[in-house]
């Protein structure tokens, strides 16, 4: 198999190895059809979260199963299916919870940026669609394995319904799939907090209704502005920095609720500030297996189109400039093709 290999900050190869087998009986084995680099990559690609040793990388993926082990049920041969960055069981009391990324049996999905994969525990972790998709569903298919099953997490977590006001921190791609969740929700107004006109542009095109370029306290003041000085209802936090957390439980209306995605780093939060924020929290790696049903039908019936995060399309081989380009804010998100 062929995919890209973490040596150290800044530096990810394409290289070789040997292919993947079947090693438990509940294991398939998918051939990628799509992958894509996340931003919660660039930590490590940062050096910020360092790696011992090379490391096979990536975590999104979808493709065609190639070969189940012998307990496998639900998922076989030829069928096209999509996954969590999880891998878990959907039968233990936390997946019958919905909270199938705490799964007692989880496993966390990597060297998914190869052009093959073990899936772990398969029946539990994979989805099939109804048939295999045409081409340009792909990457709208590949964003329900993290970025949209987050962005619509952040949403579901924050209770987004019709009538309420909505702001959404960060304008990566979970932030801005963030916004098309919330206008599918049914919210009618969504302010999007950005600084970057194509970003500004897609979170219109997604839903957003009002644009906030400011940030930390002044953003906060522009969002109590924008509701008569009262807050959002839900705030939706996909960003994972300290500045970026207070920004988003200063912008919510006291019983408001606060929904953190982004992966927090270098975040420590005041008891005494959060005890008189009167702000509501909830959030952690998104439980994206409990919507891929749901997301996989809106986007067979082509009512919501995730795909469209993707600025960048990159042969597989090309990988390195895929991580560069949204290093460097060039690109939002990267597909890579094998
Ligand atoms: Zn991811
Ligand atoms: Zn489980």
């Amino acid at each position: 198999m062929r995919g890209a290999v973490l040596y150290g900050a800044g530096d990810v190869r394409f290289e070789e190895r040997p292919d993947p087998k079947i090693v438990e009986p509940t294991d398939a084995i998918i051939k990628i059809s799509a992958t894509c680099v996340c931003g919660s990559d660039l930590w490590s690609y940062r050096g910020v979260n360092p790696i011992s040793e090379p490391t096979p990388f990536g975590h999104e993926y979808c493709g065609i199963v190639e070969e189940v082990g012998g307990a496998v049920k639900t998922v076989r041969p030829g069928q096209f299916v999509i996954g969590s960055f999880f891998a878990s069981d959907n039968t233990c009391p936390h997946c019958l919870a919905g909270y199938q990324s705490s799964c007692q049996h989880r496993v966390l999905m990597g060297a998914a940026q190869w052009n093959m994969l073990r899936v772990p525990l398969a029946d539990g972790t994979l989805v099939a669609t109804p048939e295999v998709p045409s081409d340009d569903l792909v990457a709208s298919l590949l964003t329900l394995s993290d970025v949209m099953g987050t962005g619509w997490f952040a949403a579901d977590a924050a209770n987004v319904k019709a009538g309420k006001t909505v702001a959404v921190v960060g304008d990566g791609a979970v932030g801005l799939l963030a916004v098309l969740s919330a206008r599918q929700m049914g919210s009618e107004r969504i302010i999007a907090m950005s600084r970057h006109p194509a970003r500004q542009k897609l979170a219109r095109e997604f839903g957003a209704t009002d644009i906030v370029v400011e940030r930390g306290d002044q953003g906060v003041a522009r969002i109590k502005d924008l509701t008569k000085g009262i807050g959002a209802d839900a705030v939706l936090e996909c960003v994972g920095t300290e500045e970026s957390m207070w920004q988003a439980i200063h912008a919510s209306r006291p019983g408001g609720t606060m929904a953190y995605v982004g992966v927090p780093h270098g975040v420590s939060l005041d008891g005494q500030a959060l005890f008189f924020s009167h702000v509501r929290l909830h959030g952690g790696p998104a439980p994206v297996r409990r919507y891929l049903p749901e997301l996989i039908d809106l986007v067979w019936k082509r009512k919501i189109d995730p795909g469209k995060v993707f600025d960048l399309k990159l042969p597989l081989d090309q990988v390195a400039e895929g991580y560069r380009a949204m290093h460097e804010r060039r690109a939002i998100k990267t597909l890579l093709r094998p």
